[in-house]
C-alpha cells in the first residue's frame, strides 16, 4: 500500500504488527497519533477486519473525529462505521443499552460538575456538617479520585485512609457523604463523569456475558494518550483485550500530566507485565519541530529525574531561536503577543489558527482577549465558561433533562420555579424530603403534590407536571429540534428572557436561539441516527471542553496547556512564565508535583513546530491585587544557546503604546496600574438622555449608550430582520448591540 511508504520503519513495525499487545512510548511529535491512524486504516483496508470490530479511545471526541476524517482520506468511507471517542463517550453509550443490569433506567441523566456539586452542598447542609470543612469541590474531587482508583462508598466508609489522604482525619464524615452523594444519584436516575467508568466496571465485573459480547465486539483495542488513563479506565481496557490481546497503546510518560485526576503513569509500567508477549516500538525521531524547538524540549524534561530514556531527535532544520519576552504588566504581555501575531501575520502570510496562546490556567486569557480584541485578531479560547455552562442555557438543558428523566433531582431544583410559578424554596425542599422519607419517586411525589404542601403551591405544582407531561408527548413524537422550540416557548423561558431588556439578558436570550441553532444542526446533521432530545443531551454531557469549537472561522487559539494535548501549532506562545503561576504554586510541595509541572511545560514546549516564545511580566493581577513576579524558575533551566531576548519589542512597544494611551499612560513597573474594565464604572447618561432614533445609524458616528458612554459606531449588519451595530465603546471597548433593542443617542 501506498500510505505505508510515507512511514518510517518503526513506525511501520507498529503499524504491520496488528496482532497482539503493542506499546509505542515516544516523545512529543514523534508520530504516535499518526501511527494509530494508519494502523487503523490498514487493520480495515489490508486486514480486512470489519470497521465495527475496532475501538479507539482519545483525548477528545474532536481528536476523534479528526482521526476519522484522517482515516477515512487514506481509505475511503467505511472508516466511519469504527467505534471511536474518549472513554467516557464510548462507554456512556454501552451504558445506555446496558443501563438496567445495574438497576439504572437507559434514559439516565449525566450530571456535570456543577450538578455534582450543587448536590453535594444540599447533602452537607442536611447532615448539618459545615461547609468550609466540606468544601463542594474537595468532596467532589476526593469522591472521584476514590472512582478513578475503583474504591466504591462501601470499602471508603471501612477505611478513610484507603485513599491514602492525609487529611483523612480531618474530614470524618467523607464517607458518609460519599454514601449518601451515591445514593441521590442513583435514586436522580443520574451518574457523574466518574460513575461511566466506574459503572462500566462493575458492569463488566458482575455481568460476564456483557463482557464477553463487548469483547467480541471490540477485537482491537487502541489508546491514545495511554500516559494519562487512570486505574478505572486501564481496567476496562484490559478486560476488553482479556480474550484476542489485540491492544495497541501509545503514550510518552514525559507528557503525563493528570496526575491530579488520578491519572496513573504506573499504567505504562504494568502494561509490560500484564502482556508478556508485548512489543514495545520506541519512535525518536521527532516530525513536527524545528530543531531549535526539539532541543529546547529535551533540555527540559531532562531536569525530570523520573523518566524513561528516550533520544529525540528530528531532521527538520534549526529554524529560528526561541523568543523570550519580559513584558511589565500582564497587560502589557497581551499587548506584546497581540503586536507579534500581526506582525508575523503580515510578514509571512500566516493565518490565525497558525497561532496558540497557551496559559497554566483560564484566568490568564483576559488580558490576552483585551489586547487581541484591540488589535481586531480574532480569538476563540477553548475551555474557561463555555457555551453549555451559562445558566439560562443550563435552565433550559433542565427542561430538556427533566422532560426525559422525571427523576433528576438537580434538573428538577433548577427549573421547578423558573420562570416563577409561585413554588417557593420551603415548598421544594417538602417535595423532595417527602419523596426520601416515604422512599418514592420524586414525580410520584409532584403528582400527590397536595399530600405535601397545600394551597397555591400545590396547584401549581400539578400543572407544572401536566406541562412536563405534554412535553414528554413532544419529545417522543417530533425531532429534537421542534421539541426543544417547543418547550422553549411553552415553558415561559424563552418569553421571560425576552422580556428582559437589560443587554444581558439580550445576550441571554440570543444564547437561547444558539442552542436551539446547535439542536437544528444536531439534527440536519446525516451522521446522527438517532435525532431524538434525548440523543442529543447524551451528546452534550460528554463534550469536553477541548471539543467545543463550533464554526471553523480563522482565528488563534487560546487555552490551557492541559488542553493543548497532542494538537500542533505553527507558532506557540507560552505566556505567564513566572514563579507560583508556572510552576503553580499549588505544585511546589514536593518532587513529585514539580516534576509533573515540568512535564507540562514540555507538553507546551511541544506543541510548536516552526516558532516558540515566552513570556512574563514583572507585575499582575491576582487574586484581586497587584503582584510582583519573579520570571519562572523553568525559564532559566533551558539551555540559553536556545534561547534570544527580544528588547526591541519591549522598548518600541512602550513607547508606542504610551502615545496611544494618552493619559493612562505606559503601565511601568512601579506607577498605578492601568484602570481594567472589570473596575469601569458604568457611565452616567445624565437625567437629559433621550434615545435617537436609529434608522439611519452609520459607520463613523458616535453614539452615546446609557451604560457604556460614548463610542464609535464600526459598521451596521442586518441579519433577518434584526439590525445590529458593532460599536467600539471608549470605556468598554467593542460590543455588538441589536439596534432594536439598544437605547443609543447619537452624537
Ligand atoms: P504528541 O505526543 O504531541 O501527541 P505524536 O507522537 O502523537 O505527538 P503526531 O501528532 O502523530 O505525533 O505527529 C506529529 C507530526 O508529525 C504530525 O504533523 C504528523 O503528521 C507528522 N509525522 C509523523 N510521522 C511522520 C512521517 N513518518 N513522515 C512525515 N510526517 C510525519
Ligand atoms: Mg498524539
Amino acid at each position: 500500500m501506498e500510505y505505508l511508504a510515507t512511514l518510517n520503519p518503526p513506525q511501520l513495525e507498529a503499524v504491520k504488527k496488528t496482532e497482539g499487545p503493542v506499546m509505542i512510548i515516544a516523545g512529543a511529535g514523534s508520530g504516535k497519533t499518526r501511527v494509530l491512524t494508519y494502523r487503523i486504516a490498514h487493520l480495515i483496508h489490508e486486514k480486512k477486519v470489519d470497521a465495527f470490530q475496532i475501538l479507539s479511545l482519545t483525548f477528545t471526541n474532536k481528536a476523534a473525529s479528526e482521526m476519522k476524517q484522517r482515516i477515512e482520506k487514506l481509505i475511503g468511507l467505511e472508516a466511519r462505521n469504527t467505534w471511536m471517542g474518549t472513554f467516557h463517550s464510548v462507554f456512556a453509550k454501552i451504558l445506555r443499552v446496558e443501563a438496567q443490569k445495574l438497576g439504572y433506567p437507559s434514559n439516565f441523566t449525566i450530571y456535570d460538575s456543577d450538578d455534582s456539586k450543587s448536590l453535594i452542598r444540599s447533602i452537607v447542609k442536611e447532615m448539618k456538617l459545615d461547609d468550609k470543612v466540606y468544601k463542594a469541590n474537595t468532596v467532589l474531587s476526593r469522591i472521584s479520585g476514590a472512582k478513578n482508583r475503583l474504591i466504591g462508598w462501601q470499602a471508603y466508609l471501612n477505611d478513610p485512609y484507603i485513599t491514602a489522604d492525609d487529611e483523612a482525619a480531618m474530614k470524618p464524615k467523607m464517607g458518609e457523604i460519599y454514601k449518601a452523594y451515591q445514593s441521590r444519584l442513583f435514586r436522580s436516575s443520574a451518574m457523574d463523569f466518574d460513575d461511566l467508568l466506574f459503572n462500566t466496571n462493575i458492569l463488566f465485573r458482575d455481568h460476564p456475558d456483557v463482557l464477553n459480547k463487548y469483547q467480541q465486539r471490540f477485537r482491537y483495542v487502541m489508546v491514545d494518550e495511554f500516559q494519562d488513563t487512570n486505574l478505572s479506565q486501564y481496567l476496562i481496557t484490559k478486560k476488553l483485550a482479556a480474550v484476542h490481546q489485540n491492544i495497541c497503546v501509545v503514550g510518552d510518560d514525559a507528557q503525563s500530566i493528570y496526575a491530579f485526576r488520578g491519572a496513573d503513569i504506573q499504567n505504562i509500567l504494568n502494561f509490560e507485565k500484564d502482556y508478556p508477549d508485548l512489543l514495545v516500538v520506541k519512535l525518536e525521531q521527532n516530525y513536527r519541530s524545528t530543531k531549535n524547538i526539539v532541543e529546547t524540549a529535551n533540555s527540559i524534561i531532562a531536569k525530570n529525574k523520573s523518566q524513561l530514556k528516550k533520544n529525540v531527535w528530528t531532521q527538520n532544520d534549526s529554524g529560528d531561536l526561541i523568543e523570550l519576552m519580559k513584558a511589565s504588566s500582564d497587560n502589557e504581555e497581551g499587548r506584546m503577543v497581540a503586536a507579534t501575531i500581526f506582525e508575523e501575520k503580515n510578514n509571512k502570510q500566516l493565518s490565525n489558527s497558525d497561532f496558540a496562546i497557551l496559559y497554566r490556567t483560564n484566568s490568564q486569557s483576559r488580558s490576552m482577549e483585551e489586547a487581541l480584541r484591540k488589535s481586531g485578531i480574532a480569538y476563540r479560547i477553548i475551555g474557561g465558561l463555555s457555551f453549555y455552562q451559562r445558566k439560562e442555557i443550563k435552565d433550559l438543558m433542565g427542561y430538556f433533562r427533566f422532560v426525559v428523566n422525571h427523576e433528576d433531582e438537580e434538573a428538577f431544583k433548577r427549573i421547578i420555579n423558573y420562570p416563577k410559578r409561585g413554588i417557593g424554596n420551603t415548598s421544594v425542599e417538602k417535595l423532595m424530603v417527602g419523596a426520601y422519607e416515604h422512599d418514592i419517586s420524586l414525580w410520584k411525589v409532584l403528582n400527590n403534590s397536595q399530600s405535601f404542601i397545600s394551597g397555591r403551591g400545590a396547584n401549581a405544582v400539578t400543572d407544572f407536571c401536566t406541562m412536563i407531561n405534554s412535553f414528554k408527548m413532544e419529545v417522543e413524537r417530533k425531532d429534537a429540534f421542534e421539541a426543544a422550540t417547543f418547550i422553549a416557548k411553552q415553558s415561559g423561558l424563552l418569553r421571560d428572557l425576552y422580556e428582559d431588556k437589560t443587554i444581558e439578558g439580550l445576550n441571554r436570550y440570543e444564547n437561547v436561539q444558539e442552542l436551539l441553532n446547535a439542536i437544528k444542526e444536531y439534527v440536519d446533521n446525516p451522521e446522527n441516527e438517532d435525532k431524538s432530545l434525548g440523543a442529543f443531551l447524551q451528546e452534550i454531557a460528554l463534550l469536553t471542553d477541548e471539543d467545543q469549537n463550533k464554526n471553523n472561522q480563522d482565528t488563534v487559539t487560546m487555552m490551557t496547556i492541559h488542553s493543548s494535548k497532542g494538537l500542533e501549532f505553527k507558532y506557540v506562545f507560552v505566556v505567564g512564565m513566572e514563579e507560583d503561576l508556572f510552576p503553580s504554586q499549588m505544585m511546589m510541595q514536593s518532587r513529585e508535583d514539580l516534576e509533573e509541572e515540568r512535564r507540562l511545560f514540555y507538553v507546551a514546549t511541544t506543541r510548536a513546530m516552526e516558532k516558540l516564545y515566552f513570556s512574563y511580566a514583572l507585575t499582575r493581577y491576582r487574586y484581586g491585587r497587584l503582584l510582583n513576579c519573579e520570571p519562572s524558575r523553568f525559564l532559566e533551566e533551558i539551555d540559553p544557546t536556545f534561547i534570544k531576548v527580544n528588547k526591541k519589542l519591549s522598548s518600541k512597544l512602550s513607547s508606542s503604546f504610551r502615545e496611544s494611551e494618552g493619559k493612562q499612560g505606559f503601565v511601568g513597573l512601579k506607577k498605578k496600574p492601568a484602570i481594567r474594565n472589570t473596575t469601569t464604572k458604568l457611565h452616567d447618561p445624565g437625567p437629559n438622555f433621550k434615545p435617537s432614533n436609529t434608522n439611519n445609524l452609520k459607520e463613523g458616528m458616535k453614539v452615546e449608550h446609557p451604560k457604556f458612554g460614548f463610542g464609535k459606531v464600526h459598521g451596521i449588519e442586518t441579519e433577518g430582520t434584526n439590525r445590529k451595530a458593532h460599536i467600539h465603546f471608549d470605556h468598554f471597548g467593542d460590543k455588538t448591540l441589536l439596534l432594536s433593542f439598544a437605547k443609543l443617542r447619537i452624537v
